[in-house]
């Protein structure tokens, strides 16, 4: 049942101390779709996102990728939290980019790809920088490798960030506002790495205010406000003939 989606959700809950920020979220995707998320701010997408790859624990409801339970073990009816190693593990095969590029400073942006995939020691220096290089290549950063992310604008720096989340071989990619820290006019260049990216099949959950992007490649839209998922379906159904106050009260704002 929930092997065939890449992602499920079902009735996730989540609380920071007495506020609750997810109020029973749930969600489907299905292998190679991209679902946008949009809403307004402090909606809780970002901890949504992050609940996906267990970088903040659910108090309540199950998140699945690829048919996996995202951070605990279930056995004879009972959840069993994951140990670190495993939760690393799960992980890896889930890329994310943030709003902020968070590259090593210090390292190239070859550096920067490569730095996980070596980490993790699975496949020889070669082999590592061979890929890293025409990931980097894909991105449009063939010329920069060698160069160091101060020496990058915004929108490079993004798309090494990319690079780099690539480099792990995900299964998903998770983007959270990728976007938002950029210059206007370097939003399309980042823009334009992931929809090729979406193009090439990657099953992607993408919060973004590009509207243009969501109706564009987007498979589903979801709005969310106040901690659940208001509306979702179809960008242009969602877009168009917004089916809730709230919805169209935000989108009266964006658009
Ligand atoms: P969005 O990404 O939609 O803007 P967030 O998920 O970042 O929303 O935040 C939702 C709410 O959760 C906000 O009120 C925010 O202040 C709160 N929040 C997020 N992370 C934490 C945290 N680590 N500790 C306490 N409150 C948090
Ligand atoms: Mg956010």
């Amino acid at each position: 049942m929930s092997d065939e989606l890449m992602v499920r959700a079902e009735n996730v809950h989540k609380s920071f101390g007495p506020l609750e920020v997810l109020k029973g979220v749930d969600l489907a995707v299905r292998p190679g779709e991209v679902s946008c998320v949009i809403g307004p701010s402090g909606s809780g997408k970002s901890t949504f996102l992050r609940c996906i790859n267990h970088l903040e624990k659910i108090n309540a409801g199950r998140i699945w990728v690829d048919g996996e339970l995202v951070g605990y073990r279930e056995r004879g009816g009972k959840l069993y939290e994951m140990r670190e190693k495993e939760v690393a593990a799960q992980r890896r095969s889930i890329g994310m980019v943030f709003q902020r590029f968070n590259l090593f400073p210090h390292m190239t942006a070859l550096e920067n790809v490569m730095e996980a995939p070596l980490r993790v020691r699975r496949e020889s220096r070669a082999e590592v920088r061979e890929r890293a290089t025409a990931l980097l290549d894909r991105v449009g950063l063939a010329s920069k490798i060698g160069n160091y992310p101060g020496q990058l604008s915004g929108g490079q720096q993004q798309r090494v960030a990319i690079a780099r989340a690539l480099a792990m071989r995900p299964k998903l990619m998770l983007f959270d506002e990728p976007t938002s820290a950029l210059d206007p006019e370097l939003v399309g260049e980042v823009l334009d790495v992931m929809k090729d990216l979406a193009r090439d099949g990657m099953t992607m959950i993408v919060v973004t205010h590009e509207i243009g992007f969501a109706r564009e490649v987007g498979d589903s839209l979801i709005f969310m406000d106040g901690g659940v998922v208001v509306e979702s379906g179809a960008p242009d159904e969602v877009l168009g003939n917004p089916r809730h106050d709230r919805t169209r009260t935000f989108l009266s704002k964006v658009l």
